[in-house]
Protein backbone atom coordinates (compact mmCIF):
# COMPACT_ATOMS: atom_id res chain seq x y z
CA UNK A 1 0.00 0.00 0.00
CA UNK A 2 1.04 3.33 -0.26
CA UNK A 3 0.95 5.29 3.05
CA UNK A 4 -0.86 8.12 1.17
CA UNK A 5 -3.85 6.23 -0.03
CA UNK A 6 -6.45 7.88 1.14
CA UNK A 7 -9.05 5.95 3.06
CA UNK A 8 -12.87 6.05 1.93
CA UNK A 9 -15.46 3.80 2.17
CA UNK A 10 -14.42 1.98 -0.91
CA UNK A 11 -17.72 0.27 -2.86
CA UNK A 12 -19.21 -0.76 0.34
CA UNK A 13 -22.31 1.49 -0.16
CA UNK A 14 -21.87 0.96 -4.26
CA UNK A 15 -25.16 -0.49 -5.40
CA UNK A 16 -24.77 -3.56 -6.75
CA UNK A 17 -25.96 -5.20 -10.03
CA UNK A 18 -27.12 -8.87 -9.86
CA UNK A 19 -27.21 -10.90 -13.09
CA UNK A 20 -29.16 -14.28 -13.14
CA UNK A 21 -28.43 -15.87 -16.38
CA UNK A 22 -26.31 -18.14 -18.75
CA UNK A 23 -22.91 -18.78 -17.14
CA UNK A 24 -19.45 -20.11 -18.63
CA UNK A 25 -17.68 -21.52 -15.53
CA UNK A 26 -15.95 -24.65 -14.44
CA UNK A 27 -17.06 -27.31 -11.82
CA UNK A 28 -16.34 -27.88 -8.31
CA UNK A 29 -14.63 -31.13 -9.42
CA UNK A 30 -11.41 -28.66 -10.30
CA UNK A 31 -10.39 -28.17 -5.98
CA UNK A 32 -9.49 -31.74 -5.80
CA UNK A 33 -6.78 -31.14 -7.95
CA UNK A 34 -4.75 -28.74 -5.25
CA UNK A 35 -6.87 -30.65 -2.02
CA UNK A 36 -5.23 -33.87 -3.17
CA UNK A 37 -1.94 -32.54 -3.09
CA UNK A 38 -2.30 -30.98 0.31
CA UNK A 39 -4.08 -33.66 2.36
CA UNK A 40 -1.62 -36.55 2.57
CA UNK A 41 -3.90 -39.51 3.56
CA UNK A 42 -7.07 -38.64 1.74
CA UNK A 43 -8.50 -39.89 -1.22
CA UNK A 44 -10.80 -38.06 -3.08
CA UNK A 45 -13.73 -40.56 -5.40
CA UNK A 46 -15.44 -39.10 -7.44
CA UNK A 47 -18.76 -40.57 -8.41
CA UNK A 48 -19.53 -39.32 -12.23
CA UNK A 49 -19.31 -39.77 -15.36
CA UNK A 50 -16.66 -40.23 -18.12
CA UNK A 51 -16.58 -36.33 -18.64
CA UNK A 52 -15.38 -36.01 -14.72
CA UNK A 53 -12.94 -38.29 -15.65
CA UNK A 54 -11.43 -36.55 -18.25
CA UNK A 55 -11.40 -33.36 -16.84
CA UNK A 56 -10.18 -34.80 -13.42
CA UNK A 57 -7.34 -36.64 -15.24
CA UNK A 58 -6.48 -33.73 -17.97
CA UNK A 59 -6.64 -30.84 -15.34
CA UNK A 60 -4.24 -32.74 -12.73
CA UNK A 61 -2.01 -34.78 -15.08
CA UNK A 62 -0.79 -38.26 -14.71
CA UNK A 63 1.18 -38.77 -11.42
CA UNK A 64 3.58 -41.53 -12.67
CA UNK A 65 5.40 -41.29 -9.35
CA UNK A 66 3.38 -41.50 -6.85
CA UNK A 67 -0.08 -43.50 -6.26
CA UNK A 68 -2.60 -40.94 -7.17
CA UNK A 69 -5.31 -39.65 -4.62
CA UNK A 70 -8.00 -39.31 -6.72
CA UNK A 71 -10.22 -41.25 -8.98
CA UNK A 72 -13.26 -41.71 -10.87
CA UNK A 73 -16.34 -44.49 -10.12
CA UNK A 74 -17.94 -44.21 -13.14
CA UNK A 75 -21.29 -44.31 -13.54
CA UNK A 76 -22.20 -45.93 -16.59
CA UNK A 77 -25.43 -46.00 -18.66
CA UNK A 78 -27.25 -48.69 -16.52
CA UNK A 79 -26.06 -46.69 -13.52
CA UNK A 80 -28.24 -43.73 -15.17
CA UNK A 81 -30.53 -45.58 -16.35
CA UNK A 82 -31.44 -46.68 -12.80
CA UNK A 83 -31.26 -50.51 -14.08
CA UNK A 84 -28.96 -51.41 -11.15
CA UNK A 85 -28.09 -50.38 -7.42
CA UNK A 86 -25.50 -47.53 -8.14
CA UNK A 87 -25.02 -47.96 -4.18
CA UNK A 88 -23.92 -51.99 -4.12
CA UNK A 89 -21.57 -50.92 -7.20
CA UNK A 90 -20.12 -47.90 -5.22
CA UNK A 91 -19.36 -49.98 -1.96
CA UNK A 92 -17.66 -52.82 -4.16
CA UNK A 93 -15.73 -49.53 -5.80
CA UNK A 94 -14.78 -48.47 -2.26
CA UNK A 95 -14.44 -52.05 -0.75
CA UNK A 96 -11.40 -53.19 -3.76
CA UNK A 97 -9.69 -49.14 -3.19
CA UNK A 98 -8.99 -48.96 0.49
CA UNK A 99 -8.26 -53.00 0.57
CA UNK A 100 -5.53 -51.93 -1.96
CA UNK A 101 -4.73 -48.66 -0.32
CA UNK A 102 -4.49 -49.43 3.62
CA UNK A 103 -2.67 -45.34 3.67
CA UNK A 104 -5.90 -43.66 2.80
CA UNK A 105 -7.53 -42.54 6.25
CA UNK A 106 -10.06 -39.80 4.63
CA UNK A 107 -12.18 -40.90 1.90
CA UNK A 108 -13.89 -38.26 0.50
CA UNK A 109 -17.00 -39.05 -1.88
CA UNK A 110 -17.53 -36.06 -4.19
CA UNK A 111 -20.90 -35.74 -6.21
CA UNK A 112 -21.18 -34.36 -9.45
CA UNK A 113 -23.73 -33.78 -12.09
CA UNK A 114 -24.91 -37.25 -12.60
CA UNK A 115 -24.57 -38.38 -9.22
CA UNK A 116 -27.26 -35.47 -8.62
CA UNK A 117 -28.87 -35.80 -11.24
CA UNK A 118 -29.72 -39.50 -10.83
CA UNK A 119 -30.33 -38.86 -6.97
CA UNK A 120 -27.82 -40.50 -5.43
CA UNK A 121 -27.56 -40.12 -2.02
CA UNK A 122 -23.77 -39.85 -1.08
CA UNK A 123 -24.52 -38.46 2.47
CA UNK A 124 -26.09 -41.59 3.32
CA UNK A 125 -23.49 -43.51 1.55
CA UNK A 126 -21.07 -41.87 3.65
CA UNK A 127 -22.63 -42.88 6.73
CA UNK A 128 -23.21 -46.55 5.81
CA UNK A 129 -19.04 -46.58 4.51
CA UNK A 130 -18.48 -45.14 7.69
CA UNK A 131 -19.67 -47.57 10.15
CA UNK A 132 -18.12 -50.01 7.93
CA UNK A 133 -14.38 -48.72 8.20
CA UNK A 134 -14.52 -46.77 11.65
CA UNK A 135 -11.83 -45.86 13.06
CA UNK A 136 -9.24 -46.67 10.37
CA UNK A 137 -11.06 -44.87 7.97
CA UNK A 138 -13.40 -41.49 8.25
CA UNK A 139 -15.54 -40.84 5.22
CA UNK A 140 -17.02 -37.88 4.04
CA UNK A 141 -19.04 -36.47 1.26
CA UNK A 142 -19.29 -32.86 -0.77
CA UNK A 143 -20.79 -31.99 -3.73
CA UNK A 144 -18.37 -30.78 -7.07
CA UNK A 145 -21.16 -30.74 -9.15
CA UNK A 146 -21.29 -28.38 -11.79
CA UNK A 147 -24.95 -27.77 -11.51
CA UNK A 148 -24.95 -24.15 -10.18
CA UNK A 149 -21.73 -24.07 -8.66
CA UNK A 150 -18.14 -22.26 -9.48
CA UNK A 151 -15.16 -24.32 -9.41
CA UNK A 152 -13.86 -22.95 -5.84
CA UNK A 153 -16.94 -24.08 -4.17
CA UNK A 154 -15.13 -27.46 -4.64
CA UNK A 155 -12.92 -26.72 -1.79
CA UNK A 156 -15.71 -24.65 -0.01
CA UNK A 157 -18.13 -27.58 -0.17
CA UNK A 158 -14.75 -29.93 0.95
CA UNK A 159 -14.06 -27.89 4.05
CA UNK A 160 -17.21 -27.41 5.26
CA UNK A 161 -17.92 -30.88 5.29
CA UNK A 162 -14.86 -31.22 7.53
CA UNK A 163 -16.12 -28.96 10.32
CA UNK A 164 -18.64 -30.72 11.70
CA UNK A 165 -16.50 -33.97 12.37
CA UNK A 166 -13.73 -32.05 13.97
CA UNK A 167 -13.15 -32.67 18.02
CA UNK A 168 -14.33 -30.11 20.43
CA UNK A 169 -11.81 -27.83 22.32
CA UNK A 170 -11.79 -25.26 24.85
CA UNK A 171 -7.97 -23.64 24.09
CA UNK A 172 -7.72 -20.39 22.32
CA UNK A 173 -6.50 -21.48 19.10
CA UNK A 174 -5.94 -19.72 15.93
CA UNK A 175 -7.43 -21.26 13.02
CA UNK A 176 -6.16 -20.47 9.50
CA UNK A 177 -8.73 -21.80 6.85
CA UNK A 178 -7.91 -22.44 3.09
CA UNK A 179 -5.63 -24.55 1.58
CA UNK A 180 -2.52 -23.17 0.65
CA UNK A 181 0.53 -24.30 -1.19
CA UNK A 182 3.07 -25.41 1.89
CA UNK A 183 5.69 -23.10 0.96
CA UNK A 184 2.87 -19.83 1.65
CA UNK A 185 1.70 -21.68 4.43
CA UNK A 186 5.00 -21.69 6.09
CA UNK A 187 5.39 -18.43 5.32
CA UNK A 188 2.27 -17.53 7.13
CA UNK A 189 2.74 -19.39 10.10
CA UNK A 190 6.63 -18.57 10.53
CA UNK A 191 5.50 -14.66 10.60
CA UNK A 192 2.90 -15.32 12.76
CA UNK A 193 5.09 -16.95 15.32
CA UNK A 194 7.46 -14.33 14.56
CA UNK A 195 4.67 -12.06 16.73
CA UNK A 196 4.47 -14.52 19.64
CA UNK A 197 1.07 -16.56 18.08
CA UNK A 198 1.79 -19.85 18.80
CA UNK A 199 -1.12 -21.99 19.35
CA UNK A 200 -2.07 -21.93 15.44
CA UNK A 201 -3.59 -25.05 13.55
CA UNK A 202 -4.74 -25.37 9.70
CA UNK A 203 -7.59 -26.35 7.77
CA UNK A 204 -7.20 -28.62 5.72
CA UNK A 205 -4.38 -30.29 8.00
CA UNK A 206 -1.52 -32.41 5.71
CA UNK A 207 -3.14 -35.64 7.78
CA UNK A 208 -6.23 -36.24 10.11
CA UNK A 209 -4.40 -37.15 13.30
CA UNK A 210 -2.63 -33.49 12.93
CA UNK A 211 -5.96 -32.11 12.76
CA UNK A 212 -7.56 -29.10 14.38
CA UNK A 213 -10.31 -29.35 17.30
CA UNK A 214 -12.29 -26.51 16.97
CA UNK A 215 -14.60 -24.66 19.95
CA UNK A 216 -15.84 -21.65 21.40
CA UNK A 217 -12.60 -19.75 22.22
CA UNK A 218 -10.85 -20.73 18.13
CA UNK A 219 -10.70 -17.45 16.66
CA UNK A 220 -10.35 -18.15 12.86
CA UNK A 221 -8.79 -16.43 9.80
CA UNK A 222 -9.71 -17.07 6.16
CA UNK A 223 -6.90 -17.36 3.88
CA UNK A 224 -9.32 -17.81 0.55
CA UNK A 225 -12.21 -15.03 -0.38
CA UNK A 226 -14.10 -18.23 -1.29
CA UNK A 227 -15.00 -20.40 2.04
CA UNK A 228 -18.33 -18.68 2.28
CA UNK A 229 -19.99 -22.43 3.36
CA UNK A 230 -16.70 -23.22 5.94
CA UNK A 231 -17.18 -19.41 7.61
CA UNK A 232 -21.06 -20.59 8.19
CA UNK A 233 -20.26 -24.45 9.30
CA UNK A 234 -17.26 -22.85 11.92
CA UNK A 235 -19.33 -20.21 13.15
CA UNK A 236 -21.94 -22.63 14.24
CA UNK A 237 -19.12 -24.87 16.31
CA UNK A 238 -18.86 -21.47 18.06
CA UNK A 239 -16.00 -20.31 16.63
CA UNK A 240 -15.23 -16.33 16.27
CA UNK A 241 -14.05 -15.13 12.54
CA UNK A 242 -11.46 -12.24 12.16
CA UNK A 243 -12.62 -10.64 9.97
CA UNK A 244 -10.01 -8.45 7.71
CA UNK A 245 -8.71 -7.81 3.86
CA UNK A 246 -7.59 -10.98 1.97
CA UNK A 247 -3.53 -11.45 2.42
CA UNK A 248 -3.20 -10.41 -1.16
CA UNK A 249 -0.29 -7.46 -2.15
CA UNK A 250 1.39 -5.71 0.89
CA UNK A 251 -1.41 -3.91 2.02
CA UNK A 252 -3.76 -7.52 2.37
CA UNK A 253 -1.30 -8.91 3.98
CA UNK A 254 -0.25 -6.49 6.11
CA UNK A 255 -3.94 -5.40 7.32
CA UNK A 256 -4.72 -9.35 7.71
CA UNK A 257 -1.58 -9.86 9.96
CA UNK A 258 -2.63 -6.86 12.06
CA UNK A 259 -6.38 -7.96 12.50
CA UNK A 260 -4.69 -11.57 13.85
CA UNK A 261 -2.11 -9.32 15.43
CA UNK A 262 -4.94 -6.84 17.39
CA UNK A 263 -6.86 -10.39 18.23
CA UNK A 264 -4.00 -11.86 20.20
CA UNK A 265 -2.93 -8.14 21.84
CA UNK A 266 0.38 -8.11 19.67
CA UNK A 267 2.03 -4.86 19.99
CA UNK A 268 2.94 -2.21 17.37
CA UNK A 269 6.50 -2.09 17.63
CA UNK A 270 6.52 -6.76 17.51
CA UNK A 271 4.45 -5.96 14.23
CA UNK A 272 6.56 -3.51 12.93
CA UNK A 273 9.70 -5.69 14.02
CA UNK A 274 8.20 -8.81 12.26
CA UNK A 275 6.62 -7.27 9.20
CA UNK A 276 9.32 -4.22 7.99
CA UNK A 277 11.58 -6.38 6.28
CA UNK A 278 8.93 -8.49 3.95
CA UNK A 279 6.84 -5.64 3.33
CA UNK A 280 9.81 -3.70 1.82
CA UNK A 281 10.72 -6.72 -0.14
CA UNK A 282 6.59 -6.85 -1.51
CA UNK A 283 6.88 -3.26 -2.19
CA UNK A 284 9.90 -3.76 -4.12
CA UNK A 285 8.44 -6.51 -6.37
CA UNK A 286 4.97 -5.03 -6.97
CA UNK A 287 6.68 -1.52 -7.72
CA UNK A 288 8.35 -3.90 -10.87
CA UNK A 289 5.38 -4.96 -12.25
CA UNK A 290 3.19 -1.82 -11.55
CA UNK A 291 5.07 -0.01 -14.09
CA UNK A 292 3.22 -2.14 -16.86
CA UNK A 293 0.19 -2.30 -14.87
CA UNK A 294 -0.42 1.37 -13.83
CA UNK A 295 -3.07 3.13 -15.55
CA UNK A 296 -4.37 -0.21 -17.36
CA UNK A 297 -8.28 -0.85 -16.99
CA UNK A 298 -9.43 -4.14 -15.86
CA UNK A 299 -12.74 -5.95 -16.42
CA UNK A 300 -13.73 -9.61 -13.92
CA UNK A 301 -15.92 -11.43 -15.11
CA UNK A 302 -17.17 -13.89 -12.25
CA UNK A 303 -15.10 -16.62 -11.31
CA UNK A 304 -12.75 -18.17 -8.99
CA UNK A 305 -14.54 -15.95 -6.36
CA UNK A 306 -11.07 -13.86 -5.84
CA UNK A 307 -12.32 -10.83 -8.13
CA UNK A 308 -12.78 -7.99 -5.09
CA UNK A 309 -9.73 -8.69 -2.84
CA UNK A 310 -7.90 -9.01 -6.47
CA UNK A 311 -9.40 -5.93 -7.70
CA UNK A 312 -8.58 -4.05 -4.94
CA UNK A 313 -4.94 -5.09 -5.03
CA UNK A 314 -4.38 -4.16 -8.50
CA UNK A 315 -5.93 -0.81 -8.09
CA UNK A 316 -4.95 0.30 -5.09
CA UNK A 317 -1.35 -1.42 -5.34
CA UNK A 318 -0.96 -1.88 -8.59
CA UNK A 319 -2.45 1.87 -10.25
CA UNK A 320 -4.76 0.00 -12.49
CA UNK A 321 -8.52 1.05 -13.36
CA UNK A 322 -11.14 -1.28 -12.48
CA UNK A 323 -13.81 -1.01 -15.38
CA UNK A 324 -16.62 -3.97 -13.91
CA UNK A 325 -15.68 -6.18 -10.95
CA UNK A 326 -17.83 -9.04 -11.60
CA UNK A 327 -18.33 -12.00 -8.68
CA UNK A 328 -20.01 -15.28 -8.66
CA UNK A 329 -21.43 -14.26 -5.01
CA UNK A 330 -20.96 -11.66 -2.71
CA UNK A 331 -20.86 -12.36 0.54
CA UNK A 332 -20.26 -9.54 3.22
CA UNK A 333 -18.83 -11.02 6.02
CA UNK A 334 -16.30 -12.03 3.90
CA UNK A 335 -15.38 -9.31 1.28
CA UNK A 336 -16.44 -6.24 3.41
CA UNK A 337 -13.48 -5.65 4.29
CA UNK A 338 -11.86 -5.70 0.64
CA UNK A 339 -15.47 -3.64 -0.65
CA UNK A 340 -14.30 -1.01 1.86
CA UNK A 341 -10.58 -0.61 0.40
CA UNK A 342 -11.84 -0.94 -3.44
CA UNK A 343 -12.13 2.82 -5.07
CA UNK A 344 -15.41 3.83 -6.05
CA UNK A 345 -15.68 3.42 -9.69
CA UNK A 346 -16.22 0.49 -11.09
CA UNK A 347 -19.51 -1.57 -11.60
CA UNK A 348 -19.67 -3.97 -9.20
CA UNK A 349 -21.94 -7.17 -10.50
CA UNK A 350 -22.92 -10.20 -8.81
CA UNK A 351 -24.03 -13.44 -10.72
CA UNK A 352 -23.45 -13.69 -14.31
CA UNK A 353 -25.93 -13.23 -17.70
CA UNK A 354 -23.06 -13.85 -19.61
CA UNK A 355 -24.37 -12.26 -23.37
CA UNK A 356 -25.11 -9.12 -21.51
CA UNK A 357 -21.44 -9.18 -19.88
CA UNK A 358 -19.87 -9.64 -22.92
CA UNK A 359 -21.66 -6.25 -24.52
CA UNK A 360 -20.10 -4.49 -21.44
CA UNK A 361 -16.99 -5.94 -21.85
CA UNK A 362 -16.64 -4.90 -25.85
CA UNK A 363 -18.47 -1.55 -25.29
CA UNK A 364 -15.78 -0.95 -22.63
CA UNK A 365 -12.48 -2.58 -24.04
CA UNK A 366 -10.11 -3.19 -21.17
CA UNK A 367 -6.73 -3.43 -21.24
CA UNK A 368 -7.06 -6.61 -19.29
CA UNK A 369 -10.40 -8.97 -18.76
CA UNK A 370 -9.58 -11.98 -16.23
CA UNK A 371 -12.62 -15.29 -17.38
CA UNK A 372 -12.61 -18.40 -17.13
CA UNK A 373 -10.87 -20.22 -20.44
CA UNK A 374 -14.63 -20.61 -22.38
CA UNK A 375 -14.66 -16.65 -22.74
CA UNK A 376 -10.75 -15.94 -23.00
CA UNK A 377 -9.74 -17.33 -26.20
CA UNK A 378 -13.45 -15.25 -28.53
CA UNK A 379 -11.71 -12.29 -26.57
CA UNK A 380 -8.29 -12.44 -27.42
CA UNK A 381 -9.67 -13.01 -31.14
CA UNK A 382 -11.41 -9.64 -30.85
CA UNK A 383 -7.94 -8.12 -29.86
CA UNK A 384 -8.46 -8.19 -26.30
CA UNK A 385 -5.88 -9.09 -23.42
CA UNK A 386 -7.40 -11.94 -20.91
CA UNK A 387 -6.07 -13.87 -17.77
CA UNK A 388 -7.41 -17.28 -17.18
CA UNK A 389 -8.80 -16.92 -13.60
CA UNK A 390 -8.02 -20.45 -12.70
CA UNK A 391 -4.41 -19.52 -13.03
CA UNK A 392 -5.01 -17.49 -9.83
CA UNK A 393 -5.69 -20.26 -7.99
CA UNK A 394 -2.99 -22.73 -9.16
CA UNK A 395 -0.32 -20.64 -8.63
CA UNK A 396 0.98 -19.11 -5.09
CA UNK A 397 -0.20 -15.92 -4.62
CA UNK A 398 -0.93 -15.12 -0.80
CA UNK A 399 1.27 -12.99 1.48
CA UNK A 400 4.21 -10.64 0.94
CA UNK A 401 6.54 -13.52 -1.05
CA UNK A 402 4.29 -13.74 -3.58
CA UNK A 403 2.84 -10.37 -3.96
CA UNK A 404 5.36 -10.00 -6.97
CA UNK A 405 4.53 -13.05 -8.77
CA UNK A 406 0.57 -11.98 -8.02
CA UNK A 407 1.54 -8.20 -10.06
CA UNK A 408 3.82 -10.45 -12.41
CA UNK A 409 0.34 -12.37 -13.50
CA UNK A 410 -1.33 -9.61 -14.64
CA UNK A 411 1.87 -8.05 -16.35
CA UNK A 412 2.71 -11.10 -18.28
CA UNK A 413 -0.45 -10.69 -20.99
CA UNK A 414 0.18 -7.45 -21.14
CA UNK A 415 3.74 -7.55 -21.96
CA UNK A 416 3.18 -10.22 -24.51
CA UNK A 417 0.75 -7.81 -25.84
CA UNK A 418 2.80 -5.01 -26.71
CA UNK A 419 5.89 -7.59 -28.11
CA UNK A 420 3.66 -8.57 -30.38
CA UNK A 421 2.28 -4.91 -31.02
CA UNK A 422 5.25 -3.15 -30.97
CA UNK A 423 7.42 -1.49 -28.47
CA UNK A 424 5.75 0.54 -25.40
CA UNK A 425 8.27 2.69 -23.34
CA UNK A 426 6.42 0.98 -20.22
CA UNK A 427 7.59 -1.92 -21.02
CA UNK A 428 11.28 -1.93 -21.00
CA UNK A 429 11.52 -0.23 -17.56
CA UNK A 430 10.08 -3.30 -16.25
CA UNK A 431 12.01 -6.33 -17.57
S1 LIG B 1 -19.25 -32.56 -12.37
FE1 LIG B 1 -20.60 -31.90 -14.06
S2 LIG B 1 -19.56 -30.12 -14.96
FE2 LIG B 1 -18.05 -31.22 -13.71
S3 LIG B 1 -17.00 -32.60 -15.18
FE3 LIG B 1 -18.67 -33.78 -14.18
S4 LIG B 1 -20.41 -33.54 -15.60
FE4 LIG B 1 -18.93 -31.94 -16.14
Amino acid sequence: MNDQTPITTGCSDTPVLKQRGQREVFCGLTGIIWLHRKMQDAFFLVVGSRTCAHLLQSAAGVMIFAEPRFGTAILEEKDLAGLVDANQELDREVSRLLARRPDIKQLFLVGSCPSEVIKLDLARAAERLTEIYNPNVRVINFSGSGIETTFTQGEDACLAAMVPMLPNTNERELLLVGALPDVVEDQALQLLSDMGISKIRVLPAHRVDAQTALGPNTVFALTQPFLGDTHAELIRRGARHIAAPFPFGEEGTTAWLRAIADEFGVDQDMFDRVTQAPRARARKAIQAQAKILNGKSIFFFPDSQLEIPLARFLTRECGMKAIEVGAPYIHGDLIGPDLELLPKGPVISEGQDVDLQLDRCRAARPDLTVCGLGLANPLEGEGLSTKWAIELVFTPVHFYEQAGDLAGLFARPLRRKSLLTGFHPNMQAAE
